[in-house]
């Protein structure tokens, strides 16, 4: 197969200031996309701002021979993201949606800030930002989507109802897109990634870290909005150079007859049947975050190491 590149595509990568956005910020230019690199440089919990984060990415990116340009917006002022793409570019084929933030507190303690900062930068700014490019990927038929949900929205997570509130809205957000864009050959497809990152670094242990290298996640990404790949509207799972797809399951369920006893309590003694999901499956199921982090994969003697 041929080297995968995307020469002459304009990427945009919100939060390429570090973590994940940053690798996937290198590795497009790295193969020949011109890249905005967006990054607010606030903090974790979203306070501040600061300009270097952006623009010591998209240095290092122009010294080593890519193309890239520093953006400082905001992506819940996403439209001004695109704009900065389209003026440097003249065009947007990729866009993906990283950006992000915590600001973990259980619901008892969370407060109105707590909760609409989280959904503002998650949800709404990726809204934002796939909103200002849609015109151009219809226009010129041709667009390609990466959206990033997480385990925490996927299985729930202490702490965490506002970021998984945000992170599972975007699955559903994400896969009307797709059924949106299919038409105009428009792809949209979401990841939960994990990874090492200032997120995790103050959550997970120090040999945890050492084994999530956010670099590898990068070929997801990288494949899902590549043209010889035809996935819309999909989710998947990567982390430490495991990759898997997701999807929601469905028991065969029961069937309450109108001529029988119908009710809350007839549906409660067949409870069982509600719930059971007859069909022998070896796919995996995790439960909860921890599980996801644990699965069989991980055992794996040959899984890849390092950064
Ligand atoms: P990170 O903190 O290293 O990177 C996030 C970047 O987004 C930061 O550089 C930050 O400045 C930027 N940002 C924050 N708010 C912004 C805004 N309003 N506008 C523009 N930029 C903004 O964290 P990361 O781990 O690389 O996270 C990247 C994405 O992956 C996030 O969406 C996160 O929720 C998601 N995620 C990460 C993990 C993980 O294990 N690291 C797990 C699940 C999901």
């Amino acid at each position: 197969m041929a080297e995968i590149r995307y020469d002459g595509q304009v990427v945009v990568v919100t939060g390429a200031g570090s973590g994940l956005g940053r690798e996937y910020a290198r590795f497009f230019a790295s193969k020949g996309a011109k890249v905005v690199v967006n990054d607010l440089g606030g903090s974790v919990k979203g306070e501040g701002s600061n300009s270097s984060a952006a623009d010591i990415v998209t240095s290092s990116i122009n010294a080593a021979g890519g193309i890239a340009i520093a953006n400082h917006d905001s992506v819940v002022n996403g439209e001004r993201i695109i704009a900065a793409a389209i003026q440097a570019f003249g065009r947007i084929d990729i866009l993906i949606n990283n950006a992000g933030i915590l600001r973990d507190i259980t619901l008892k303690n969370m407060t109105d800030t707590d909760w609409d900062t989280v959904i503002d930068v998650h949800l709404t700014g990726t809204y934002r930002t796939t909103r200002a490019a849609w015109p151009f990927f219809r226009k010129q038929k041709y667009g390609r989507v990466v959206n990033t949900s997480s385990s925490s929205g996927l299985y729930g997570n202490f702490g965490q109802s506002n970021y998984a509130a945000a992170k599972l809205a975007i699955v559903g957000f994400t896969q009307t897109l797709a059924k949106e864009g299919a038409k105009y050959n428009i792809h949209a497809n979401v990841i939960a990634p994990a990874a090492a990152s200032r997120m995790t670094q103050t959550v997970w242990p120090p040999e945890m870290l050492d084994m999530y290298a956010p670099t590898w996640v990068v070929p997801l990404v990288g494949a899902l909005v590549h043209t010889s790949c035809a996935e819309n509207g999909a989710l998947f799972e990567a982390a430490a150079g495991h990759f898997s797809k997701i999807r929601w399951q469905r028991s065969p369920g029961v069937m309450l007859r109108p001529d029988e006893k119908f009710g809350p309590d007839a549906l409660l003694e067949k409870w069982e049947q509600v719930g059971n999901y007859k069909s022998v499956s070896t796919a995996e199921r995790p439960r909860d975050v921890e599980e996801r982090l644990q699965m069989a994969w991980m055992m794996e003697p040959n899984r890849p190491r390092g950064k």
